[in-house]
């Protein structure tokens, strides 16, 4: 009997584009090669001839010929630097997609609430350009003023915490402004981004009345 691999496939996928949006972070636009994935999936990145890969939510339109990741520089870390690094017409290697962070068709129709700390407001992204109809609210925490990252497209119904510097529209941590936030029952909460923030705000929502499985969470570091 054959043995099936369940080790998918990888692109090596030129790179079209890097967009800096601030000092540290950066949108790298590659090729797509007809990978298919749905918004809220990761796919798994490295430079092509390194064997160091790590993962990234997918932050296109799954519409979109090309696929575009956000990537915070991590000065010490063995890729992230390295991917924003890159020029237009290097390669990087591309595998996946992997997840279940997705929302389902059921789920576009309820009241949303995405919570992100960071680049964990990618996912989001390829939901609200994928789905052009969501109702959605998004809270984003950042510890920099100028990290909105193209937050322009979210129009009013994006909602900045930041903790770090004065401004944004609440000094301080997303889940002190979530202890203050009313929640309708119906809500499907999305938490993505660092363990801390997911951790606390499972259980302010929990503890808000919503149920677990109207929890979604997609853990970075
Ligand atoms: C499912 C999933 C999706 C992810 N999607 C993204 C994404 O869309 N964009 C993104 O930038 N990262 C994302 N990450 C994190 C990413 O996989 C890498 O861990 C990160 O880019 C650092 O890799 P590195 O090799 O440069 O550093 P490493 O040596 O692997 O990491 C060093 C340390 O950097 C810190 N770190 C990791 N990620 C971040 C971050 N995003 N912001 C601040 N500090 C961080 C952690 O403390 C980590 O231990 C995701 C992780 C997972 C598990």
């Amino acid at each position: 009997m054959a043995i099936m691999s369940t080790k998918k496939k990888r692109n090596t996928c030129a790179v079209l584009e890097v967009r800096q949006l601030t000092e540290s972070t950066a949108i790298v636009r590659f090729e797509r090669q007809g990978l298919e994935f749905e918004p809220g999936q990761y796919i798994r990145v490295g430079v092509e001839g390194d064997s160091e890969i790590r993962d990234y939510s997918v932050y296109s339109d799954a519409r979109a010929d090309y696929l575009e990741v956000l990537v915070r520089r991590v000065e010490d870390g063995l890729v992230s630097k390295q991917l924003c690094e890159l020029e237009p017409g290097e390669h990087v290697s591309v595998g996946g997609p992997y997840g279940h962070f997705k929302l389902t068709e059921t789920l576009r129709g309820k009241p949303l609430l995405f919570v992100a700390t960071g680049t964990g407001i990618s996912p989001y992204h390829s939901f609200v350009e994928s789905f052009p109809e969501l109702d959605y609210r998004l809270v984003h925490g950042t510890a920099k003023l100028d990290e909105t990252y193209e937050s322009s497209y979210y129009g009013d119904r994006y909602f900045h915490c930041v903790s770090r510097e004065e401004g944004g529209d609440y000094k301080g941590r997303v889940t002190e402004y979530l202890q203050a936030l009313d929640v309708p029952a119906d809500t499907e909460a999305f938490l993505c981004g660092n363990c801390d923030m997911i951790y606390e705000a499972f259980d302010l929502l929990q503890e808000k009345g919503l149920p677990t499985a109207q929890i979604h969470t997609e853990v970075y570091f």
